[in-house]
């Protein structure tokens, strides 16, 4: 109940019914806030004809943006990019989300040295100079460390492996790629427009990304398969490979 925003790569049902259950159930239960829902030009009209056919009215604001390629999506302190990729022609895109840089560690003992006083400390965390009461200015280089590079994460969505994912995922902290079959039913995977385990762990590693997460997985496959993925994948790629599984959380 705490999601505000929504993206939806591309309109195949797997990637977008779960919308109107999840929008009904925030009209009942979180009354009054915003959701913002990113996705493909047609759905804004799936939504409005929804609405209008069935009278049922979400109790909050509902914004819909459509995806742009050529545009960044500036949300909160992520940027937002979009790319197409190869899903048996459907039009269908690939996201990479960006953290924005964040301000170096605050290093209390170099304040000290420099005889910075408590009540000064925060202005000069937030990015501003100070002037001491014996007159030295302080910058915030002198008291602060490096800044730390925001992480980067992309998501392939469905795809076959494809070159606008390796360009996007080019030194990212964390590739989501699709890993709907293992290599042995790698004609499904061509014939449906999807990937193999194997296929996964070549991108991420053409892209020399930091870890790789395989979603996507076909139905046919058990919980207990998923380290046959996870084997397959780290055959071609060094970095670390995880099968992803509901409520997952990875640190970035
Ligand atoms: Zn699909
Ligand atoms: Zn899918």
């Amino acid at each position: 109940m705490k999601i505000d925003k929504v993206v939806i790569t591309h309109l195949h049902g797997d990637h977008f019914f779960g919308l109107m259950p999840m929008i009904q159930s925030l009209s009942i239960l979180r009354k009054g806030s915003e959701l913002l829902i990113v996705g493909p030009r047609d759905l804004r009209r799936i939504l409005e004809e929804v609405e209008e056919r069935t009278g049922s009215k979400p109790q909050f604001k509902v914004v819909f943006r459509e995806i742009e390629v050529s545009k960044e999506l500036e949300l909160g302190k992520f940027t937002v990019q979009f790319f197409p990729v190869d899903h048996a022609g459907f039009e269908t895109y690939g996201v990479k989300i960006k953290e924005r840089d964040r301000p170096g560690k605050f290093d209390p003992a170099k304040a000290d040295e420099l005889g910075v006083p408590l009540v000064l400390r925060s202005v000069l965390q937030k990015g501003f100079s100070v002037k001491l009461p014996d007159g030295r200015i302080v910058r915030p280089r002198d008291v602060m460390g490096p800044p730390r590079k925001g992480a980067t994460l992309v998501y392939s969505s469905d795809t076959r492996p494809t070159e606008s994912v390796i360009s996007a995922a080019r030194g990212a902290d964390a590739l989501i790629h699709e890993a709907t079959y293992l290599d042995e039913l790698r004609d499904r995977a061509v014939a449906t427009g999807h990937s193999t385990a194997l296929e996964a762990g070549k991108v991420a590693e053409a892209a020399g990304v930091k870890k790789l997460i395989l979603t996507h997985f076909s139905a046919r496959y058990r919980e207990e398969d998923l380290a046959r993925f996870e084997e397959e994948a780290s055959k071609v790629y060094g970095g670390e490979v995880i099968a992803a599984r509901d409520f997952l959380i990875v640190d970035l």
